[in-house]
């Protein structure tokens, strides 16, 4: 398909990819992010009454493949960015909407998130009323953008078994900190840090969603149960340096990858969200495997030079290992592990 944001998209990509491995090394930083942003690439699942066009799937879906091939630290960074935006675009609470949705489409202000440990059965961040808002204590173990983010939205649970999410600054003080580095195999770029907070107070001004914790994670689980477009980037952008070295090997792997892809965005678009969830984690799981088995292929083709600091074949390798447990619900976990043991 062919859009002007995917047309900026791969523009990007081809300044980032040289510079990837350094970036991995170094870290992110912010100008990259306000590049892409001045691109246009932070609103793309906007409402258009803010962008002023209509959101795409299937155009965020490419750009984030488009990146995620090209440089999997700053794509991370940029990923992390959407959900605020959709959960902000959707929310009943149209002044904080109205206050932030603007800024946050044009990338002048970017966000991040740290809800993930919503997913386990323990409470990590129990949030207690007050009057007017909440507080919130206890420790996010993933909160990616540290430094670099503007906002993050905040995931809490209260004690009536609710989910809450807040959108507030992400920025060290009295009352939030970050964790001690976490040495990452993959995504050592993307400043990922536990998020401490002590007693930090949310105002209910800044809070996007409360919602039963039940029916917050049928949502999530559906929603999970798809493919993540960067899956299909890392395993697209190693078939197709591998195809240089071994087109029979590239071009049979890239076929397997081409006919996930073509189901798994058809089910997202054809398909109502909570149906056909078990195909969907199948094609999940399917796709996972195919981009450990795609980066795996390349390192194999490449030799030693694959492993040394600079090649991409590695990074894409750890990458694809990433994916496993990126997003993870425990349904994602059980299909994963049945594909990888059938
Ligand atoms: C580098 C990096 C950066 C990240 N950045 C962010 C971020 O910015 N924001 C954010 O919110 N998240 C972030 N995450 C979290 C990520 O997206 C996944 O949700 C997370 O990796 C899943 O693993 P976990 O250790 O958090 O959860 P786990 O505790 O492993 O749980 C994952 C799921 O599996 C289930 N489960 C756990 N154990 C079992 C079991 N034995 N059997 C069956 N089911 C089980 C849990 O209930 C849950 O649904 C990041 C992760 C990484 C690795």
């Amino acid at each position: 398909m062919t859009d002007p944001l995917i047309a900026r998209a791969e523009e990007a990509a081809r300044r980032l990819a040289p510079l990837a491995g350094r970036t991995e090394r170094q870290g992110v930083d912010r100008p990259a992010l306000d590049a892409l942003a001045r691109a246009g690439l932070h609103g793309v699942l906007g409402p258009e009454a803010v962008t002023g066009r209509a959101p795409s799937a299937p155009v965020y879906r490419r750009v984030a493949e488009v990146l995620s091939g090209a440089d999997g630290t700053t794509w991370f960074v940029w990923f992390q960015h959407h959900p605020v935006v959709k959960m902000l675009a959707a929310s009943a609470n149209q002044e904080l909407a109205g206050r932030w949705l603007p800024g946050l489409c044009a990338g002048t202000t970017q966000a991040g998130v740290a809800f993930s440990h919503l997913r386990r059965e323990q409470v990590a961040m129990p949030a207690t009323r007050l009057d007017g808002g909440w507080r919130l204590s206890g420790v996010a173990p993933w909160c990616t953008g540290w430094g670099l983010l503007d906002l993050v939205l905040v995931g809490a649970t209260t004690a009536d078994d609710e989910v809450l999410f807040a959108l507030v600054p992400l920025a060290e003080g009295d009352a939030m900190a970050h964790g001690p580095p976490l040495h990452l195999s993959a995504m050592g770029g993307t400043r990922t840090f536990p998020l401490h907070l002590d007693g930090y107070v949310v105002a209910d001004d800044d809070v996007v969603l409360v919602a039963p914790r039940a029916q917050w994670g049928v949502a999530d689980a559906a929603n999970g149960a798809n493919v993540q477009p960067s899956t299909f980037g890392i395993a697209l952008a190693a078939l197709d340096e591998l195809a240089a070295l071994d087109p029979p090997a590239a071009a049979a792997l890239s076929s397997r990858v081409e006919g996930v892809r073509e189901r798994a965005y058809e089910l997202i678009d054809l398909v109502p969200a909570a149906e056909a969830i078990d195909e969907r984690l199948r094609l999940r799981a399917e796709a996972l495997a195919l981009g450990v088995t795609a980066t795996a292929a390349l390192v194999t083709a490449v030799g030693g030079r694959a492993v040394t600091g600079e090649h991409p074949a590695q990074r894409w390798a750890r990458e694809a290992t990433f994916h496993l447990v990126f997003a993870q619900t425990a349904d994602v976990r059980a299909a994963t592990l049945a594909h990888l043991g059938a």
